[in-house]
């Protein structure tokens, strides 16, 4: 499905899929090599470590029981049946040995041979402390070529000579001498040492089998694994295609995992506010387009009056000349202002200066604005305080934000600042009694180009950028800000600044 593929930058990628297949696979032969090592190659050397205990178990048990004929015949015939040994037990009189007990449990073993030469395994044992052990190939055993390879092989009691890794099948012979009352006993074992050719050739076969379906299940699996994960990928990779073309209403589903409905989630997010910034971008070329276009209307008509009828170059059609162009002028600066804060060309330059002040200067502009019009801005504050910020900046979103209230506030035209210390920040809060704003719009004034008012009171109202410049200076300072608003009860607009000294104080 998504094999190996050149990415767009021409880097070569390689599928989930195809990673899923490595990485199983791979799983599936660092089992089959586990289940081959113990399995066949250590079979050898786990099964002779086996027999050996086993053989030394029966000579613990047999020589527990040599006074005791009756139970002597019985746990021989038990070790015998039991292990799959052959156990001699002869008893020393003088020169002269006497089988007392015998048991059988190998089918082939060359009997004859090995009780001919019981003289001298007990005349080894002798020597070697009472106990013997040999180990020998198997077909030279049973062949009875040669007993001097059993010297060969002699070892020590504590140090058996394992052969491990051996392929051939080997045997062993277990000889103990016991004391026992008056008597000696010579105790002889004899068993096959190697796992059966059969057995081994099961276990090959079974190996071989496990390794070839386990990869089966691992190519269905990493199939299955693959399709699982790279599904909704390949569902949200669409998605995000028809989002780039535009189509804002596309959904981006999760699948049921945690980190793809995280995913989901935020692709959706990111597409709801895509649609948002390109219906406000859309409403403000109309806004914008409006908005330039009534002042440059006004200001061709204007100058035509002036200059085409005598006596109408009066102050007052200057004045609406001049209050057009301003007006441009501001319209075309608060553009430029919130796509630099947004670029970050605009940096604050941090300086110290009064804040109080800087409220006092701005509400000087005021002064006509109240006179003529008969508004009424009050300013309330304790004491003077200082900050460090950016003074041109901060001036700006004290000068938008008394803007907004001017504009927006109630009949009675009045507009509160005031100035308050919040622990160690100073709270500059600015209210008026106008109508409010509802709570579902609360959250979305702040953007760009939003209006509330969607019929457009040119008189009153500005360019739908003013509170998205303050966001964005007070963002840059890190300041603390926001609104108490309510339907028919005014809003107050606040914000906070660390005080950098408090002067009266
Ligand atoms: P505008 O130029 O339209 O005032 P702003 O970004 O300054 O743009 O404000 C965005 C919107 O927030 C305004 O259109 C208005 O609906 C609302 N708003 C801002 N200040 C106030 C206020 N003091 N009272 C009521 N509504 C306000």
């Amino acid at each position: 499905m998504n094999g190996t593929q050149f990415g767009r930058k021409g880097r070569r990628q390689i599928g989930i899929q195809w990673k899923m297949y490595a990485i199983l696979i791979l799983f599936v032969a660092m089992v089959v090599g586990v289940l081959w090592f113990f399995q066949v190659r250590m079979l050898h050397y786990f099964y002779q470590s086996r027999k050996l205990n086993e053989l030394e178990i029966c000579a613990v048990t047999v020589s527990a029981n040599l006074e005791n004929s009756r139970d002597l015949l019985q746990k021989t015939e038990q070790c015998a049946s039991d292990y799959y040994t052959d156990i001699w037990v002869y008893r020393i009189d003088g020169n002269q040995a006497n089988p007392i007990a015998h048991a059988r449990g190998l089918m082939d073993t060359d009997i004859p041979y090995l009780e001919s030469k019981m003289e001298r395994l007990y005349n080894l044992a002798m020597q070697n402390e009472g106990f013997y052990i040999a180990m020998v190939p198997l077909n030279e055993f049973y062949n009875s070529m040669s007993f001097e390879i059993l010297d060969d092989n002699m070892g020590e009691p504590e140090s058996y000579p394992m052969i491990a890794g051996y392929t051939e099948r080997l045997s062993a012979v277990y000889v103990g001498i016991y004391h026992q009352g008056a008597y000696r006993y010579l105790v002889v074992q004899s068993t096959e040492l190697s796992p059966m050719s059969a057995m081994m050739n099961t276990l090959q076969d079974q190996t071989l089998w496990s390794g070839l379906i386990l990869s089966l299940f691992a190519l269905l699996m990493a199939y299955m694994m693959s399709r699982l994960i790279t599904n909704p990928f390949i569902k949200m990779n669409d998605a995000a295609k028809q989002l780039a073309e535009g189509k804002y209403e596309v959904n981006f589903s999760g699948s049921g995992y945690r980190e793809i409905n995280e995913l989901a989630d935020t692709l959706n997010y990111a597409s709801k506010e895509l649609a948002k910034t390109d219906r406000l971008q859309k409403e403000l070329i109309s806004n914008i387009s409006h908005d330039l276009r009534t002042p440059l209307t006004m200001i061709k008509g204007y100058s035509e009056v002036i200059r085409d009828i005598p006596g109408e170059n009066t102050p007052e059609n200057i004045q609406i000349i001049i209050d057009e162009t301003s007006r441009l002028s501001e319209l075309v600066n608060d553009m430029l202002d919130i796509s630099r804060i947004q670029a970050g060309t605009r940096t604050p330059e941090f300086q110290v200066f009064s804040l109080t002040d800087t409220v006092r200067d701005t509400l000087h502009r005021y002064e006509r604005l109240c006179m003529q019009d008969g508004y009424r801005i009050e300013f309330s504050c304790d004491c003077d305080v200082e900050v460090m910020a950016d003074r041109g900046m901060i001036l700006q979103v004290i000068y938008n934000l008394i803007n907004n209230a001017v504009n927006y506030t109630g009949e009675d035209k009045y507009v509160l600042v005031k100035q308050s210390i919040e622990g160690d920040n100073v709270r500059i809060s600015i209210s008026d009694t106008g109508e409010g704003i509802s709570e579902e719009q609360i959250p979305m004034i702040w953007d760009r180009y939003y209006r509330a008012d969607k019929m457009h009171k040119r008189a009153t109202v500005g360019t739908g950028l003013g509170l998205s410049i303050v966001k964005g200076i007070l963002e840059l300072h890190q300041a603390s800000y926001g609104v108490h608003s309510k339907i028919g009860e005014g809003s107050v607009f606040w914000f906070e600044l660390k005080a950098f000294r408090d002067m009266n104080y």
